[in-house]
């Protein structure tokens, strides 16, 4: 049936849309803008926008250069004519380990490749005395920490434990092969070990060692002083790049407090050694769709009302790599960290997850601040992340930040595809509707959180 109206009312209509446009909220994200943005940003042009090369800077630019169309303000380094710009350039010193480190105590000596496989480094020395140690242990400050694990137990779950050892200060974290590690060993043994030069990091060392050793080591003292060592190439310093814009804040009362709206840019770029044909990895979901999300919220955000506060739009380069672009950022913050009140990272939304609700997004540590809880009381189609065992809100750089007190989240609708890290992250299987409807779907909320006077907090212990 179809409803008849009076000029009368055809008239409120009008001039109520016209308020709701003069307030800034009557613009949405177009779907030919949010495809116009993934064929260029994962077409096979950009060759899969490696961390850290030329492809990747390109990338840096186009954001940069929309940025500034969308009438962002300029948040990078100074540019050809003496102004500021959009892209930040960042410098990354790496060093590489030459040939093969090794792990010695007492009278045995083991090597990378060997009787053992290094996981993780970022120093060329290590040592300390070994403690054994089971999973929820806490490690003495500087040990070798020989973590019992069982047979079944899964590498990712024991990767996190010894992450988590490491973290709580072990420098040397030993665990036993199982039959899992033993068919990655090739893998392991055949890698370049190399990690960013950090002047004051305290050493940590991931380590798997054979059965035959592991034994070894459980025969041995505790407390027996466990060595590892290798030799540097010198370092090489690369470069990474952040494409940055800014709308400040209107309200003078509150313009000083800031919310961060982030994604990555780079992705793995081209690995002659994949398998099949396609070599390019295009992450088309990952991340292209998380850079897509924050241009589109730039281009409606810098076309409505100016918000009370001021929000960052910030792409970072290197989360692939290591997090280097969220790294330099947070480090460097360009405002007082405490007026930082939030972050937002967009991070694969380029199809819909089947364990969630039709149109639903997933925020990643939903449980670990009330900021989650209060978009959605906001309109926001936010729930729990449904993977929890993935641990997703420490994978992305949203964490760089969390780690520094910062409330930080990561957006997402990624529901596991095979297609992950595989060549064949790519356009075709994107969802534009999907993403465009999950992004309009985020305007209302960060809208208002960059109008109220509403500050985030962690909930008490969820603190990372
Ligand atoms: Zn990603």
């Amino acid at each position: 049936m179809k409803q008849i109206l009076s000029r009368s009312t055809v008239l409120a209509v009008i001039l109520f849309a016209a308020q709701l446009s003069s307030i800034g909220q009557a613009s949405a994200v177009e779907e030919r803008n949010v495809r116009a943005g993934m064929v260029f940003l994962a077409g096979d042009a950009l060759q899969g926008r490696g961390s850290g090369t030329q492809y990747e800077r390109i990338t840096a630019e186009y954001v940069g250069s929309q940025f500034m169309q969308f009438g962002l303000e300029p948040a990078g380094e100074i540019g050809f004519d003496g102004n500021a710009g959009f892209v930040q350039t960042v410098n990354v010193s790496r060093a590489v380990i030459a040939g093969n480190p090794t792990i010695s105590f007492g009278s045995t000596s083991l090597t990378h490749g060997g009787e053992m496989v290094v996981l993780r480094t970022n120093s060329a020395k290590a040592s300390g005395p070994l403690q054994r140690i089971s999973i929820g242990g806490k490690p003495n400050p500087g040990a070798a920490a020989f973590l019992t694990v069982n047979e079944t137990d899964e590498p990712r779950a024991v990767q996190q434990a010894m992450q988590g050892l490491a973290a709580a200060g072990a420098s040397i974290v030993i665990v036993p092969e199982n039959a899992q590690w033993r068919q990655s060993w090739p893998t392991f043994a055949a890698r370049r070990l190399g990690f960013r030069v950090v002047p004051s990091a305290t050493p940590s060392v991931l380590v798997v060692v054979s059965k035959t050793a592991a034994d070894e080591l459980a025969r041995a003292t505790e407390g027996t002083e466990i060595k590892f060592q290798g030799s540097l190439d010198p370092a090489a310093t690369t470069q990474t790049w952040n494409a940055i814009g800014k709308i400040s804040g209107s309200d003078p009362a509150t313009a000083s407090e800031l919310v961060v709206l982030s994604s990555h840019l780079d992705h793995l770029g081209v690995r002659e050694n994949a398998p099949g044909e396609d070599k390019i990895f295009n992450g088309a979901d990952d991340d292209a769709s998380g850079t897509v999300a924050v241009m589109e919220l730039a281009r409606v955000l810098a076309a409505g009302k100016r918000p009370k506060r001021t929000v960052y739009f910030v792409c970072y380069g290197s989360e692939e790599a290591g997090g280097y672009g969220s790294g330099h950022f947070v480090n460097n913050l360009p405002f007082p960290k405490e007026k930082l009140i939030a972050n937002l990272q967009w991070e694969m939304i380029g199809r819909p997850d089947a364990k969630v609700g039709a149109d639903e997004l997933w925020l990643t540590g939903y449980e670990r601040s009330n900021l989650g809880p209060e978009l959605v009381r906001r309109g926001a189609k936010l729930v729990a992340d449904p993977h929890p065992s993935e641990n997703f809100f420490q994978r992305s750089d949203n964490y760089t930040l969390a780690r520094q007190g910062i409330i930080a989240h990561t957006i997402s609708s990624f529901g596991l595809h095979t297609d992950y890290h595989r060549a064949s992250d790519e356009l075709r299987t994107i969802d534009f509707s999907h993403m465009t409807r999950s992004i309009n779907s985020m305007i209302k909320p960060i809208v208002w959180l960059l109008n109220s006077d509403f500050k985030p907090q962690w909930v008490e212990g969820k603190r990372p």
